[in-house]
């Protein structure tokens, strides 16, 4: 009669123990691929954008969409409009997206009296704002959070309403990143209101205002091409010192002959 053949303990424990070193092999290689898939989301959802911020300068005599008015400094045209008004009756770019979506803002989120939370389709997936909102703010009470911030550049008077064409590197000149919850713009200064929440475990805000620090942010150049870039290459005034606000990065079209002089092309 034949022995049937059995695994011992032993071999068992063998097999185990090499599957899980195969599977702590793994897992950072999955890690790394689910950082890579919400980086390519978020290009994508920029250039989808920049789709939008391109019509809005055709049918706009070529004017960049404005930061602010510059008769009020409001956040709208002059027609009680903002750029990341998510509404496609009262947004400025958002019509052109057709971006049909309750309360949020373009690229943003909304908390609702009711407690429903939608994000917009353009929403930066590697962010999630609801621990920020569940921790800031009451229930019961409309919570309104950016995902995006224009360049600052563009509400300086001198910068105000330029046109597209007069963009000297529009490759290189940023037109919106990825800002603050509270805040719809991004600039040079030492934090640059910039968030970095890709590769870079962090759903705060504040944290993100190391100047030096890990993570990636995306950004729309105004050529309309989408980037996510380290922190590191990105221009800030704590770590690049004035340059920073004189890079073509953040200032895309030096007007005066100030700027001209110290226009710095760093990064
Ligand atoms: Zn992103």
């Amino acid at each position: 009669m034949m022995q049937k053949k059995r695994f011992t303990l032993i071999e068992l424990l063998v097999v185990i123990a090499i599957i899980a070193i195969l599977a702590s092999m793994l897992l950072p290689a999955l890690g790394k691929a689910r950082h890579k898939a919400t980086e390519i989301k978020c290009v994508g959802n920029f250039s989808q954008m920049g789709k939008g911020f391109m019509m809005y300068s055709d049918d706009n005599d070529d004017q960049l969409v404005p930061y602010w008015n510059s008769v009020n400094n409001s956040w709208d045209n002059g027609n009680g409009r903002g750029w990341f008004d998510g509404s496609v009756t009262t947004g400025l770019v958002a019509p052109y997206l057709n971006h049909v979506v309750r309360g949020a803002t373009l690229g943003g989120w909304y908390r609702s009296w009711d407690n429903a939370f939608i994000a917009s389709p353009f929403a930066c997936p590697a962010r999630k704002p609801l621990g920020y909102i569940l921790s800031n703010y009451e229930v019961g009470k409309n919570v309104y959070l950016h995902g995006l911030g224009i360049n600052s550049r563009m509400g300086d008077t001198t910068h105000r309403k330029q046109k597209l064409g007069a963009v000297k590197k529009p490759a290189r000149s940023a037109y919106i990143g990825e800002g603050l919850y509270n805040s719809a713009y991004v600039n040079w200064s030492s934090g640059s209101r910039v968030v970095y929440p890709h590769e870079y475990n962090s759903e705060f805000d504040q944290a993100s205002f190391l100047s030096n620090g890990p993570g990636k942010s995306t950004f729309l150049f105004m050529d309309f091409h989408a980037e996510c870039m380290p922190r590191t290459i990105v221009p800030n005034s704590t770590r690049d010192n004035y340059h920073a606000a004189y890079a073509t990065f953040w200032l895309f079209n030096p007007l005066s002959s100030t700027e001209l002089s110290l226009f710095h092309d760093k990064w």
